[in-house]
Protein backbone atom coordinates (compact mmCIF):
# COMPACT_ATOMS: atom_id res chain seq x y z
CA UNK A 1 0.00 0.00 0.00
CA UNK A 2 1.37 3.33 -0.95
CA UNK A 3 2.75 6.05 1.77
CA UNK A 4 0.65 8.74 2.32
CA UNK A 5 2.34 11.89 3.27
CA UNK A 6 1.65 13.34 6.41
CA UNK A 7 1.75 16.94 5.08
CA UNK A 8 -0.81 15.68 2.39
CA UNK A 9 -3.39 13.80 4.94
CA UNK A 10 -5.44 15.88 6.28
CA UNK A 11 -7.32 16.52 2.92
CA UNK A 12 -10.71 15.79 3.70
CA UNK A 13 -11.58 13.56 0.97
CA UNK A 14 -9.03 11.01 2.27
CA UNK A 15 -11.33 10.46 5.44
CA UNK A 16 -13.18 7.20 6.02
CA UNK A 17 -10.26 5.86 3.90
CA UNK A 18 -7.56 3.48 4.90
CA UNK A 19 -3.81 5.05 4.83
CA UNK A 20 -0.28 4.28 5.40
CA UNK A 21 1.65 6.40 7.36
CA UNK A 22 5.54 6.18 8.20
CA UNK A 23 7.57 8.56 10.42
CA UNK A 24 8.86 9.35 13.55
CA UNK A 25 7.67 9.31 16.83
CA UNK A 26 6.90 12.71 18.79
CA UNK A 27 5.07 11.45 21.85
CA UNK A 28 2.73 8.90 23.44
CA UNK A 29 0.47 9.29 26.12
CA UNK A 30 -2.71 7.47 27.19
CA UNK A 31 -4.26 4.55 29.09
CA UNK A 32 -4.88 1.08 29.29
CA UNK A 33 -8.04 1.01 26.86
CA UNK A 34 -6.65 3.50 24.80
CA UNK A 35 -3.21 5.21 23.21
CA UNK A 36 -2.40 8.04 21.50
CA UNK A 37 0.54 8.68 19.47
CA UNK A 38 2.22 11.91 18.09
CA UNK A 39 3.98 11.13 14.61
CA UNK A 40 6.16 13.46 12.57
CA UNK A 41 7.09 12.23 8.70
CA UNK A 42 9.25 16.01 8.26
CA UNK A 43 6.81 16.74 5.50
CA UNK A 44 5.27 19.18 7.54
CA UNK A 45 5.49 20.43 11.08
CA UNK A 46 2.02 19.18 12.13
CA UNK A 47 1.72 15.42 13.70
CA UNK A 48 -0.64 13.11 12.79
CA UNK A 49 -2.01 11.70 15.69
CA UNK A 50 -2.68 7.73 16.15
CA UNK A 51 -5.04 5.85 17.92
CA UNK A 52 -4.27 2.46 19.08
CA UNK A 53 -7.12 0.67 21.19
CA UNK A 54 -5.52 -1.71 23.52
CA UNK A 55 -8.66 -4.20 22.52
CA UNK A 56 -6.48 -5.00 19.36
CA UNK A 57 -2.99 -4.37 20.54
CA UNK A 58 -0.76 -5.47 23.48
CA UNK A 59 0.83 -3.37 26.19
CA UNK A 60 3.87 -5.47 24.65
CA UNK A 61 3.41 -4.66 20.39
CA UNK A 62 3.69 -0.81 21.76
CA UNK A 63 6.51 -0.77 24.24
CA UNK A 64 9.16 -0.02 21.85
CA UNK A 65 6.92 3.05 20.80
CA UNK A 66 9.46 5.94 22.41
CA UNK A 67 10.20 9.62 21.09
CA UNK A 68 12.23 9.34 17.94
CA UNK A 69 11.62 5.35 17.45
CA UNK A 70 10.28 5.44 13.61
CA UNK A 71 7.08 3.23 12.60
CA UNK A 72 4.50 2.29 9.61
CA UNK A 73 1.23 1.64 10.68
CA UNK A 74 -1.94 1.26 8.43
CA UNK A 75 -5.33 2.26 9.49
CA UNK A 76 -8.49 4.12 9.35
CA UNK A 77 -8.03 7.95 8.61
CA UNK A 78 -11.42 9.27 11.18
CA UNK A 79 -12.22 12.74 12.11
CA UNK A 80 -10.66 13.88 14.97
CA UNK A 81 -12.45 14.84 18.17
CA UNK A 82 -9.38 16.02 19.83
CA UNK A 83 -9.35 19.83 19.96
CA UNK A 84 -6.20 21.56 17.47
CA UNK A 85 -6.24 18.45 14.83
CA UNK A 86 -8.97 17.43 12.27
CA UNK A 87 -8.58 13.78 11.66
CA UNK A 88 -6.60 10.86 13.17
CA UNK A 89 -5.63 7.41 12.46
CA UNK A 90 -7.45 4.33 13.64
CA UNK A 91 -4.19 1.60 13.79
CA UNK A 92 -5.25 -1.53 12.33
CA UNK A 93 -1.14 -2.71 11.67
CA UNK A 94 2.08 -1.57 13.44
CA UNK A 95 5.31 -2.28 11.89
CA UNK A 96 8.71 -0.73 14.32
CA UNK A 97 11.28 0.57 11.65
CA UNK A 98 13.62 1.47 14.46
CA UNK A 99 13.81 1.89 18.08
CA UNK A 100 15.43 4.91 20.07
CA UNK A 101 16.24 4.11 23.85
CA UNK A 102 14.84 6.78 25.87
CA UNK A 103 17.88 6.35 28.20
CA UNK A 104 20.37 7.24 24.89
CA UNK A 105 18.13 9.10 22.87
CA UNK A 106 19.10 12.58 23.31
CA UNK A 107 15.68 14.65 21.30
CA UNK A 108 13.78 14.26 24.05
CA UNK A 109 10.42 15.98 23.93
CA UNK A 110 11.06 20.12 25.02
CA UNK A 111 12.92 22.17 26.63
CA UNK A 112 15.95 22.25 25.05
CA UNK A 113 18.65 24.86 24.45
CA UNK A 114 20.20 26.03 21.62
CA UNK A 115 23.60 25.56 22.50
CA UNK A 116 22.44 21.89 23.35
CA UNK A 117 21.10 21.41 20.18
CA UNK A 118 23.87 22.17 18.20
CA UNK A 119 26.03 19.73 19.71
CA UNK A 120 23.56 17.15 18.65
CA UNK A 121 23.44 18.95 15.23
CA UNK A 122 22.86 15.12 13.50
CA UNK A 123 19.90 14.85 15.15
CA UNK A 124 18.43 17.94 15.50
CA UNK A 125 16.54 18.58 12.57
CA UNK A 126 14.34 15.87 13.91
CA UNK A 127 13.06 18.76 16.89
CA UNK A 128 9.97 21.10 15.54
CA UNK A 129 12.06 24.07 15.48
CA UNK A 130 14.85 22.80 13.22
CA UNK A 131 12.24 20.86 10.51
CA UNK A 132 10.48 24.37 10.18
CA UNK A 133 13.90 26.25 9.70
CA UNK A 134 15.03 23.57 7.28
CA UNK A 135 11.86 23.26 5.22
CA UNK A 136 12.16 27.18 4.97
CA UNK A 137 15.77 27.45 4.23
CA UNK A 138 14.88 24.99 1.02
CA UNK A 139 11.55 27.26 0.40
CA UNK A 140 13.81 30.52 0.54
CA UNK A 141 16.21 28.45 -1.81
CA UNK A 142 13.10 27.65 -4.37
CA UNK A 143 12.17 31.34 -4.35
CA UNK A 144 15.55 32.92 -5.56
CA UNK A 145 15.63 30.68 -8.52
CA UNK A 146 12.51 32.06 -9.15
CA UNK A 147 12.59 35.45 -8.91
CA UNK A 148 15.50 35.63 -10.98
CA UNK A 149 14.85 33.14 -13.42
CA UNK A 150 11.12 34.84 -13.71
CA UNK A 151 13.10 38.20 -14.26
CA UNK A 152 15.39 37.12 -17.24
CA UNK A 153 18.56 36.40 -15.03
CA UNK A 154 20.83 33.32 -15.62
CA UNK A 155 21.89 31.01 -13.00
CA UNK A 156 25.94 30.92 -13.36
CA UNK A 157 28.35 28.61 -11.93
CA UNK A 158 31.36 30.31 -10.36
CA UNK A 159 34.59 28.35 -9.20
CA UNK A 160 35.08 27.55 -5.42
CA UNK A 161 38.39 27.17 -5.93
CA UNK A 162 40.25 30.52 -6.76
CA UNK A 163 43.99 31.40 -7.18
CA UNK A 164 42.78 35.14 -7.13
CA UNK A 165 43.28 37.03 -3.75
CA UNK A 166 42.40 40.25 -3.94
CA UNK A 167 39.15 40.12 -1.96
CA UNK A 168 40.14 39.24 1.27
CA UNK A 169 43.97 38.79 1.62
CA UNK A 170 44.31 37.31 4.90
CA UNK A 171 41.21 35.44 5.63
CA UNK A 172 40.70 32.71 2.94
CA UNK A 173 41.12 28.95 3.20
CA UNK A 174 44.13 27.64 1.36
CA UNK A 175 43.68 24.86 -0.91
CA UNK A 176 46.41 22.65 -1.26
CA UNK A 177 48.42 18.95 -1.62
CA UNK A 178 51.47 19.96 -0.52
CA UNK A 179 53.30 17.87 2.20
CA UNK A 180 52.92 20.21 5.39
CA UNK A 181 55.66 19.21 7.06
CA UNK A 182 57.96 19.52 4.41
CA UNK A 183 57.62 22.24 2.13
CA UNK A 184 59.91 24.16 -0.20
CA UNK A 185 60.74 27.75 0.65
CA UNK A 186 63.09 30.19 -1.34
CA UNK A 187 65.52 32.36 0.15
CA UNK A 188 63.38 34.43 2.05
CA UNK A 189 61.37 31.85 3.43
CA UNK A 190 58.15 31.87 1.32
CA UNK A 191 56.71 29.04 0.53
CA UNK A 192 57.01 27.47 -3.25
CA UNK A 193 54.01 26.87 -4.84
CA UNK A 194 55.47 25.78 -8.33
CA UNK A 195 55.12 22.05 -7.01
CA UNK A 196 51.37 22.48 -6.05
CA UNK A 197 48.52 21.16 -7.20
CA UNK A 198 47.05 24.29 -8.88
CA UNK A 199 51.00 24.83 -9.87
CA UNK A 200 50.22 28.37 -7.40
CA UNK A 201 48.45 29.18 -4.32
CA UNK A 202 45.32 28.34 -4.08
CA UNK A 203 42.44 28.98 -2.04
CA UNK A 204 38.46 28.61 -1.18
CA UNK A 205 36.36 32.06 -2.62
CA UNK A 206 35.03 34.51 -0.63
CA UNK A 207 33.20 35.87 -3.47
CA UNK A 208 32.38 34.66 -6.44
CA UNK A 209 31.47 38.35 -7.88
CA UNK A 210 34.75 39.00 -9.89
CA UNK A 211 33.66 35.87 -11.99
CA UNK A 212 30.26 37.17 -11.62
CA UNK A 213 31.01 40.70 -13.70
CA UNK A 214 32.75 38.01 -16.59
CA UNK A 215 29.32 36.68 -17.32
CA UNK A 216 27.54 39.34 -16.61
CA UNK A 217 29.17 41.32 -19.35
CA UNK A 218 28.34 38.63 -21.70
CA UNK A 219 25.15 37.42 -20.84
CA UNK A 220 23.25 40.80 -19.56
CA UNK A 221 21.67 39.83 -16.03
CA UNK A 222 23.02 37.02 -13.98
CA UNK A 223 23.17 35.32 -10.39
CA UNK A 224 25.24 33.14 -8.50
CA UNK A 225 24.24 31.19 -5.53
CA UNK A 226 26.69 28.70 -3.73
CA UNK A 227 28.92 28.58 -0.84
CA UNK A 228 31.76 30.94 -0.03
CA UNK A 229 34.46 30.99 3.01
CA UNK A 230 36.03 33.42 5.06
CA UNK A 231 38.44 32.51 7.54
CA UNK A 232 37.95 35.52 9.47
CA UNK A 233 37.98 34.65 13.75
CA UNK A 234 35.32 36.55 14.20
CA UNK A 235 32.81 34.46 16.73
CA UNK A 236 29.69 36.01 16.26
CA UNK A 237 25.95 35.27 15.97
CA UNK A 238 26.21 36.56 12.49
CA UNK A 239 29.14 35.03 10.88
CA UNK A 240 29.72 31.63 9.61
CA UNK A 241 33.16 30.85 8.04
CA UNK A 242 31.22 28.93 5.26
CA UNK A 243 27.78 30.08 4.00
CA UNK A 244 25.98 30.50 1.08
CA UNK A 245 25.78 33.98 -0.68
CA UNK A 246 23.06 34.70 -4.00
CA UNK A 247 25.61 37.25 -5.93
CA UNK A 248 23.44 39.04 -8.62
CA UNK A 249 25.18 40.69 -11.09
CA UNK A 250 23.92 42.89 -14.08
CA UNK A 251 25.36 44.96 -17.34
CA UNK A 252 23.90 48.61 -17.88
CA UNK A 253 22.50 48.79 -14.10
CA UNK A 254 23.13 51.95 -12.44
CA UNK A 255 22.64 52.55 -8.67
CA UNK A 256 19.04 53.32 -8.74
CA UNK A 257 18.41 50.20 -10.78
CA UNK A 258 20.84 48.10 -7.65
CA UNK A 259 18.75 49.39 -4.97
CA UNK A 260 15.76 48.80 -6.95
CA UNK A 261 16.10 45.38 -7.74
CA UNK A 262 18.06 44.84 -4.23
CA UNK A 263 14.64 46.01 -2.61
CA UNK A 264 12.39 43.64 -5.14
CA UNK A 265 14.11 40.49 -4.66
CA UNK A 266 14.50 40.55 -0.59
CA UNK A 267 10.55 41.28 -0.46
CA UNK A 268 9.83 38.95 -3.44
CA UNK A 269 11.32 36.11 -0.59
CA UNK A 270 10.01 37.48 2.41
CA UNK A 271 6.50 37.79 0.90
CA UNK A 272 7.03 34.06 -0.37
CA UNK A 273 7.66 32.62 2.76
CA UNK A 274 4.99 34.35 4.05
CA UNK A 275 2.64 32.46 1.69
CA UNK A 276 4.21 29.34 1.42
CA UNK A 277 5.43 28.59 4.63
CA UNK A 278 2.52 29.26 6.69
CA UNK A 279 2.67 26.27 9.28
CA UNK A 280 6.63 26.60 9.79
CA UNK A 281 6.18 30.60 10.21
CA UNK A 282 3.09 30.17 12.74
CA UNK A 283 5.38 28.17 14.73
CA UNK A 284 7.76 29.98 15.39
CA UNK A 285 5.99 32.56 15.97
CA UNK A 286 4.60 31.40 18.78
CA UNK A 287 7.70 29.46 19.80
CA UNK A 288 10.83 31.44 19.17
CA UNK A 289 9.76 35.15 18.47
CA UNK A 290 5.91 36.32 18.97
CA UNK A 291 7.08 39.22 16.46
CA UNK A 292 8.18 37.39 13.69
CA UNK A 293 5.39 37.54 11.35
CA UNK A 294 4.22 40.95 12.19
CA UNK A 295 7.74 41.94 11.28
CA UNK A 296 8.11 40.09 8.20
CA UNK A 297 4.50 41.56 7.27
CA UNK A 298 5.80 45.01 7.70
CA UNK A 299 8.79 44.77 5.83
CA UNK A 300 7.43 43.45 2.65
CA UNK A 301 4.27 46.56 2.65
CA UNK A 302 6.89 49.22 3.31
CA UNK A 303 9.02 51.82 1.42
CA UNK A 304 12.95 51.16 2.28
CA UNK A 305 14.96 54.09 3.38
CA UNK A 306 17.62 55.38 0.75
CA UNK A 307 19.91 57.16 3.38
CA UNK A 308 23.48 58.44 2.19
CA UNK A 309 26.03 57.49 4.33
CA UNK A 310 27.06 61.19 4.97
CA UNK A 311 23.20 61.98 5.98
CA UNK A 312 23.41 58.57 8.41
CA UNK A 313 26.46 59.63 10.21
CA UNK A 314 24.85 63.43 10.60
CA UNK A 315 21.53 61.50 12.53
CA UNK A 316 23.73 59.02 14.77
CA UNK A 317 26.15 62.13 15.81
CA UNK A 318 22.76 63.73 16.64
CA UNK A 319 22.24 60.86 18.82
CA UNK A 320 25.05 61.14 20.55
CA UNK A 321 24.81 64.15 21.06
CA UNK A 322 21.20 63.61 22.47
CA UNK A 323 22.86 61.12 25.17
CA UNK A 324 22.84 58.06 23.19
CA UNK A 325 25.29 55.64 23.85
CA UNK A 326 27.40 53.51 21.55
CA UNK A 327 30.30 51.40 22.36
CA UNK A 328 32.16 52.39 18.97
CA UNK A 329 33.00 56.15 18.37
CA UNK A 330 31.01 57.62 15.35
CA UNK A 331 32.70 60.16 12.88
CA UNK A 332 32.74 60.48 8.94
CA UNK A 333 35.04 57.80 7.80
CA UNK A 334 34.31 55.27 10.56
CA UNK A 335 32.90 51.74 9.58
CA UNK A 336 29.60 51.85 11.02
CA UNK A 337 29.33 49.03 13.79
CA UNK A 338 26.04 46.71 14.13
CA UNK A 339 25.45 48.67 16.98
CA UNK A 340 24.79 52.11 14.50
CA UNK A 341 23.08 50.21 11.93
CA UNK A 342 20.42 48.86 14.11
CA UNK A 343 19.99 52.16 16.07
CA UNK A 344 19.41 54.02 12.30
CA UNK A 345 16.96 50.99 11.63
CA UNK A 346 15.05 49.83 14.97
CA UNK A 347 15.00 53.18 16.29
CA UNK A 348 15.79 55.97 14.28
CA UNK A 349 13.79 55.09 10.75
CA UNK A 350 11.94 51.57 11.96
CA UNK A 351 12.33 50.28 8.46
CA UNK A 352 14.87 48.81 6.50
CA UNK A 353 17.43 50.85 5.38
CA UNK A 354 19.36 51.37 1.99
CA UNK A 355 22.83 53.12 2.75
CA UNK A 356 24.60 54.39 0.21
CA UNK A 357 27.72 56.33 -0.86
CA UNK A 358 30.31 55.33 1.55
CA UNK A 359 34.55 56.26 1.92
CA UNK A 360 36.05 54.84 -0.68
CA UNK A 361 38.40 54.11 2.22
CA UNK A 362 36.41 51.68 3.93
CA UNK A 363 35.16 49.97 0.77
CA UNK A 364 36.52 47.55 -1.81
CA UNK A 365 38.44 48.71 -4.75
CA UNK A 366 35.94 47.99 -7.42
CA UNK A 367 33.44 50.60 -6.04
CA UNK A 368 32.32 53.50 -8.97
CA UNK A 369 33.85 56.21 -7.58
CA UNK A 370 31.28 59.97 -7.11
CA UNK A 371 31.82 62.97 -8.80
CA UNK A 372 33.31 64.44 -5.16
CA UNK A 373 36.34 61.50 -5.19
CA UNK A 374 35.48 60.84 -1.58
CA UNK A 375 32.83 58.62 -1.76
CA UNK A 376 31.68 55.29 -3.70
CA UNK A 377 28.29 53.90 -4.84
CA UNK A 378 28.22 51.28 -2.53
CA UNK A 379 25.24 50.34 -1.27
CA UNK A 380 24.61 48.13 2.04
CA UNK A 381 20.91 46.56 2.65
CA UNK A 382 20.21 47.29 6.86
CA UNK A 383 17.73 45.88 8.76
CA UNK A 384 16.12 45.32 11.60
CA UNK A 385 17.53 42.22 13.75
CA UNK A 386 20.33 41.76 11.41
CA UNK A 387 22.39 44.61 10.60
CA UNK A 388 23.92 44.00 7.35
CA UNK A 389 21.81 41.75 5.03
CA UNK A 390 23.01 42.73 1.51
CA UNK A 391 26.13 43.99 0.42
CA UNK A 392 26.90 45.83 -3.25
CA UNK A 393 27.87 48.57 -5.54
CA UNK A 394 27.61 49.99 -8.55
CA UNK A 395 31.60 48.76 -10.61
CA UNK A 396 34.02 51.10 -11.25
CA UNK A 397 33.94 50.30 -15.07
CA UNK A 398 36.41 52.89 -16.40
CA UNK A 399 39.85 51.21 -17.01
CA UNK A 400 42.13 53.83 -15.60
CA UNK A 401 39.88 54.97 -13.02
CA UNK A 402 39.82 51.12 -11.94
CA UNK A 403 43.57 50.56 -11.94
CA UNK A 404 44.35 53.80 -9.97
CA UNK A 405 42.30 52.13 -6.79
CA UNK A 406 43.98 48.71 -7.06
CA UNK A 407 47.42 50.98 -6.90
CA UNK A 408 46.50 53.49 -4.33
CA UNK A 409 44.93 50.03 -2.29
CA UNK A 410 47.97 48.13 -3.32
CA UNK A 411 45.99 45.34 -4.19
CA UNK A 412 47.69 42.29 -5.75
CA UNK A 413 46.52 42.07 -9.28
CA UNK A 414 48.71 39.82 -10.76
CA UNK A 415 46.59 37.26 -11.36
CA UNK A 416 43.74 39.30 -12.22
CA UNK A 417 44.60 40.22 -15.95
CA UNK A 418 41.27 38.28 -16.61
CA UNK A 419 39.46 40.47 -14.86
CA UNK A 420 40.54 43.76 -16.04
CA UNK A 421 40.17 42.57 -19.61
CA UNK A 422 35.85 43.82 -19.04
CA UNK A 423 37.46 46.77 -18.75
CA UNK A 424 39.33 46.56 -21.61
CA UNK A 425 37.28 45.08 -24.22
CA UNK A 426 33.42 46.21 -24.45
CA UNK A 427 33.48 47.83 -20.74
CA UNK A 428 29.69 48.94 -19.55
CA UNK A 429 28.44 50.46 -15.98
CA UNK A 430 27.23 47.54 -14.04
CA UNK A 431 25.96 46.78 -10.74
CA UNK A 432 25.49 44.31 -8.41
CA UNK A 433 24.96 42.50 -5.08
CA UNK A 434 25.61 39.84 -2.25
CA UNK A 435 22.90 38.66 0.00
CA UNK A 436 24.29 35.79 2.86
CA UNK A 437 21.47 33.50 2.45
CA UNK A 438 21.95 32.64 6.13
CA UNK A 439 21.21 36.31 7.35
CA UNK A 440 18.42 35.80 5.08
CA UNK A 441 17.17 33.00 6.97
CA UNK A 442 17.58 34.42 10.27
CA UNK A 443 15.19 37.18 9.58
CA UNK A 444 12.77 34.92 8.17
CA UNK A 445 12.71 32.77 10.82
CA UNK A 446 13.71 34.84 13.97
CA UNK A 447 16.15 32.37 15.45
CA UNK A 448 19.10 34.78 16.12
CA UNK A 449 22.22 32.75 15.54
CA UNK A 450 23.45 32.08 12.53
CA UNK A 451 24.46 28.84 13.66
CA UNK A 452 21.04 27.90 13.76
CA UNK A 453 19.82 28.28 10.17
CA UNK A 454 22.66 26.43 8.42
CA UNK A 455 22.19 22.27 8.92
CA UNK A 456 25.60 22.24 9.72
CA UNK A 457 27.71 25.05 10.83
CA UNK A 458 31.26 25.61 10.08
CA UNK A 459 32.88 28.37 12.60
CA UNK A 460 36.04 29.05 14.35
CA UNK A 461 36.89 25.61 16.28
CA UNK A 462 34.04 23.36 15.57
CA UNK A 463 33.34 21.56 12.08
CA UNK A 464 32.35 18.47 13.78
CA UNK A 465 29.40 16.33 11.71
P1 LIG B 1 29.95 42.00 7.72
O1 LIG B 1 30.31 43.45 7.73
O2 LIG B 1 28.62 41.70 8.30
O3 LIG B 1 31.05 41.11 8.25
P2 LIG B 1 30.85 42.01 5.02
O4 LIG B 1 30.71 43.46 4.75
O5 LIG B 1 32.18 41.42 5.29
O6 LIG B 1 29.83 41.60 6.19
P3 LIG B 1 30.31 41.36 2.28
O7 LIG B 1 31.70 41.05 1.89
O8 LIG B 1 29.69 42.62 1.85
O9 LIG B 1 30.16 41.18 3.85
O10 LIG B 1 29.40 40.10 1.87
C1 LIG B 1 28.09 40.22 1.34
C2 LIG B 1 27.04 39.61 2.26
O11 LIG B 1 27.41 38.31 2.67
C3 LIG B 1 26.85 40.36 3.55
O12 LIG B 1 25.96 41.43 3.37
C4 LIG B 1 26.25 39.31 4.44
O13 LIG B 1 24.87 39.13 4.18
C5 LIG B 1 26.94 38.05 3.99
N1 LIG B 1 28.10 37.66 4.83
C6 LIG B 1 29.33 38.22 4.84
N2 LIG B 1 30.17 37.60 5.68
C7 LIG B 1 29.44 36.57 6.21
C8 LIG B 1 29.76 35.55 7.13
N3 LIG B 1 30.97 35.41 7.65
N4 LIG B 1 28.77 34.66 7.46
C9 LIG B 1 27.55 34.78 6.91
N5 LIG B 1 27.19 35.72 6.03
C10 LIG B 1 28.12 36.63 5.68
MN1 LIG C 1 29.51 44.40 3.28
Amino acid sequence: MKRTKIVDIFDPQLIGQQVSVKGWVRSRRGNKHVQFVALNDGSTIKNIQIVFDMAKFTDEQLKPITTGASLHVIGQLVESMGKGQTAEIQAETLEIYGTADPETYPMQKKGHTMEFLREKAHLRPRTNTFGAVFRIRHHMAIAIHKFFHDHGFFYFHTPIITASDCEGAGQMFQVTTKNLYDLKKDENGSIIYDDDFFGKQASLTVSGQLEGELAATALGSIYTFGPTFRAENSNTPRHLAEFWMIEPEVAFADLSDLMDLEEEFIKYCINWALENCKDDLEFLNNMIDKGLIERLKEVVSTEFVRLPYTEGIKILEEAVAGGKKFEFPVYWGCDLASEHERYLVEEHFKKPVIMTDYPKDIKAFYMKMNEDGKTVQGTDVLFPQIGEIIGGSVREEDYDKLMTRIEEMNIPMKDMWWYLDTRRFGTVPHAGFGLGFERLLLFVTGMTNIRDVIPFPRTPNNAEF
